[in-house]
């Protein structure tokens, strides 16, 4: 198995050999084709599999054909929202983002507590189609009206089982509340503990299962 049989875009395989990955891990090869299907996914898969890239590259994928180059913001709305539990993986799942990007015209914000909103604001005045945040942070740039969520096409739950355990679940729901119901919902976990499986019959449609 290699990447050029996933479906993926040039510019994203492109990037990938520029990593260096010849090979995809388990969970991308399971994942990356039924995310690229548009179904929703549940994804069993411990830090270490490689599954940043396993939602990351068809993330990309959707995002093409690119809304335009302008630069205006209301031509770069909000596209893909990843969500994670802390400012570290935050920081990860942004720089893997911007790695896989490089060849494409997109642009991506991370927003996270305990820094000061004024950059993050910024940056999501200029329009961006991909926002990497924690929920506590992304639900206070909704408060000020300095993020508009009514165009996401795609949400991912990173590590979701670790967002339920640090208290998320009340922001969690609320975000998915604000959100377009047509979307593609991908959700990350390393365990499918009850409080999972009840968020994803709430808010996901008919979840393909994939435990690698
Ligand atoms: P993650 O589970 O997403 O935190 O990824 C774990 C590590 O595996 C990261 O350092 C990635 O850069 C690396 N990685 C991801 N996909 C591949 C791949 N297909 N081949 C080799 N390394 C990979």
């Amino acid at each position: 198995m290699s990447f050029d049989s996933l479906g993926l875009h040039a510019e994203i395989l492109r990037a990938v050999l520029d990593s260096g990955y010849t090979v995809p891990t388990p969970v991308q090869a399971h994942a990356i084709p039924v995310i690229l299907s548009g179904r929703d996914v549940m994804a069993g898969a411990q830090t270490g599999t490689g599954k940043t890239a396993a939602f990351t590259l068809p993330l990309l994928n959707k995002l093409q054909p690119y809304a335009n180059t302008s630069a205006s913001p209301a031509r770069h709305p909000v596209r893909a929202l990843i969500l994670t539990p802390t400012r570290e993986l935050c920081d990860q799942v942004f720089d893997s983002v911007q790695t896989y990007s490089k060849y494409m015209p997109v642009r991506a914000t991370a927003v996270f507590g305990g820094v000061d909103m004024k950059p993050q604001i910024e940056a999501l005045r200029k329009g961006s189609e991909i926002v990497v945040a924690t929920p506590g942070r992304l639900l206070d740039h909704v408060q000020n009206k300095t993020i508009n969520l009514s165009q996401v096409e795609i949400l991912v739950l990173d590590e979701a089982d670790r967002m339920l355990d640090m208290g998320f679940i009340l922001d969690i729901r609320k975000i998915l509340s604000l959100l377009p119901a047509h979307r593609q919902t991908l959700l990350f976990s390393a365990t499918f503990a009850p409080e999972i499986k009840k968020l994803s019959e709430d808010f996901m449609r008919n979840p393909e299962v994939i435990e690698v």
